[in-house]
């Protein structure tokens, strides 16, 4: 599979990934995906993605973590 961003030749690998789901911040592990070595864009198949959905409506809560939330809207200014 050819990368839509810069033309490279993408791998298929396991990959996680993270996004808001309603107002909850979600983490999916252990998905099947094709990403590009070069610039990171990465794409997955239908039936991955329908997976994925499933697993964040559906699906049973693995574990939870704690996670560090930073912001760039009143950071001190760089020396
Ligand atoms: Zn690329």
């Amino acid at each position: 599979m050819e990368c839509k961003v810069c033309l490279n030749e993408m791998e298929k690998k396991k990959v996680d990934t993270s996004f808001w789901q309603d107002s909850q911040f979600v983490v999916v592990q252990h998905i099947d995906a094709h990403e590009c070595p070069i610039c990171g864009e990465r794409v997955y198949d239908q039936e991955t993605t329908a997976k994925i959905l499933h697993a964040v409506t559906h699906g049973k809560v693995q574990k939870y973590f704690q996670t560090p939330v930073y912001s760039l809207e009143e950071t001190m200014p760089l020396m």
